[in-house]
């Protein structure tokens, strides 16, 4: 019988990989904290009704992604599919006070087919802002997200802006997009032309700009724009949004179709995408503003602005570009037992008590089984303890890496009288760090 394998569109995620994963999130948690952005943990289901009225029953994510399950009470749960509805169902639960700025780590769960750069579990990284009508702070998560991706050392970056409009310019631009749809009906794609059950375009006209197939791209340049229908407020909101950007140094492009996939944007939305990936999967992360969305979910009337950033993407990202390469090591000493007892105990127990990162092996093997683990772990220096340094009280100190300008390491090597090979390796590992 052959062992189980991850689920399909899952993957896990071992070391060193892990390693990289780990500096998405501290990257990332370190420039929105500095930025006035707390942590929120919320669960990882909810009530199905919070994901399909979030989303909008009309998103793929709602009609056809979601791992919905009852439950053995007979709830209807569903796991998380993505991260905003989540926010704001604990905001109009908890109503903290506004402004409420969070951030968030989360797997999010989606039933799509899966292909490179696209999974059914996958992980983001995000930030959402709720309280602040004000432009500026669109501005402030768009500089958020690309920040972020810079620091990770990705420099082809594509960030593509747009605007849907409100509740008041919207409906006149939807009538239009109903006019153009229905009148080029046959052209249409087969998921978006109406037919047997399936109400195709009319579930909502704004999902014919999410489609990829060719008879929609082709009829894209066609459709009335968004853009020439936007009230004066919208208009001033978008300006002021991409004045920001401009005067922030950070390069943007007007993308007309960007509607992203979910119904519940108003005024921004925003999208970052890497050409280095070459493939389809190619947005790092977008959002956009939501200025219903609270009121949706049961709240008061409260705007809201956010993204997501899929860390596995990014990681694809990061290797097209050849940045953020895994950590080469991650302990610095690592301990050789020859002599059993409490020895390796106590010395590997000290080093890691001062702050030294450190390994040791386990169950009396021999001493160039032990060397060989002591190297594959990549520490700096191996402190062996065998019986004769016990008889002499001391503990021999091998650097394992050879030092630029330096040769024959096995000179280099020092027998240390025990009380003092703890600081002693301490301030030998800081040398060779430094000297590496
Ligand atoms: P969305 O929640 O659809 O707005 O997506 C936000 C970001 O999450 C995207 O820009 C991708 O980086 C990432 N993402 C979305 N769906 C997937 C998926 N199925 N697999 C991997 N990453 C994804």
């Amino acid at each position: 019988m052959s062992g189980f394998q991850a689920p399909k569109g899952t993957h896990d995620v071992l070391p060193p990989e892990s390693a990289r994963f780990a500096s998405c999130v501290a990257s990332f948690a370190g420039i929105v904290e500095r930025a006035g952005y707390g942590l929120v943990v919320s669960p990882m289901f909810e009530d199905a009704a919070v994901f399909r009225r979030g989303a909008g029953e009309s998103s793929d994510v709602a009609r056809k992604e979601m791992y919905e399950f009852e439950d053995k009470g007979g709830d209807l749960l569903a796991l998380r599919p993505e991260g905003t509805a989540s926010v704001v169902r604990a905001y109009v639960q908890h109503r903290p006070l506004l402004p409420f700025k969070t951030w968030y780590v989360t797997p999010q769960f989606r039933y799509e087919q899966p292909q490179a750069g696209r999974y059914r579990q996958h992980h983001q990284l995000g930030v959402e802002v709720l309280g602040i009508e004000d432009p500026d702070v669109d501005v402030e998560v768009i500089a958020l997200l690309v920040g972020y991706l810079s620091s990770l050392g990705l420099a082809q970056l594509e960030l593509a802006v747009n605007s849907m409009g409100d509740r008041n310019c919207r409906p006149a631009y939807l009538e239009s997009l109903t006019h153009f749809l229905a009148t080029h009906e046959s052209e249409l794609c087969d998921e978006h032309r109406p037919g047997e059950g399936r109400p195709g375009w009319q579930l909502n006209p704004l999902r014919f700009f999410d489609c990829k197939r060719p008879e929609c791209l082709a009829l894209r340049p066609l459709a009335p724009r968004l853009g020439d229908w936007l009230c004066d407020a919208c208009k001033a909101h978008h300006a002021r949004v991409t004045e920001g950007l401009d005067a922030l140094g950070i390069g943007w492009h007007q993308d007309d179709a960007l509607v992203r996939g979910f119904d519940y944007y108003t005024r921004t939305t925003f999208e970052v995408a890497s050409p280095a990936l070459g493939t389809a999967q190619n947005a790092l992360g977008g959002g956009g503003r939501y200025d219903g969305l609270v009121e949706t979910l049961g709240g008061p009337p409260t705007p809201g602005v956010g993204f997501g950033s899929g860390i596995e993407r990014v990681l694809l990202a990061c290797d097209a570009e050849a940045v953020l390469p895994p950590p080469q090591r991650s302990v610095e000493v690592f301990v050789v037992d020859l002599v059993g007892g409490d020895a390796a105990r106590l010395l590997t127990h000290e080093l890691r008590a001062a702050g030294v990162p450190a390994d040791r092996a386990f169950g009396g093997r021999s001493m160039k089984a032990q060397l060989k683990l002591a190297d594959r772990s990549g520490a700096l220096v191996a402190l062996i303890v065998g019986p004769e340094e016990r008889a002499a009280g001391v503990v021999t100190v091998r650097p394992l890496r050879a030092v630029a300008g330096e040769d024959g390491q096995r000179d280099r090597q020092q027998q240390v009288p025990r009380q003092l090979v703890v600081e002693h390796t301490r301030v030998l590992v800081g040398q060779l760090r430094a000297a590496a």
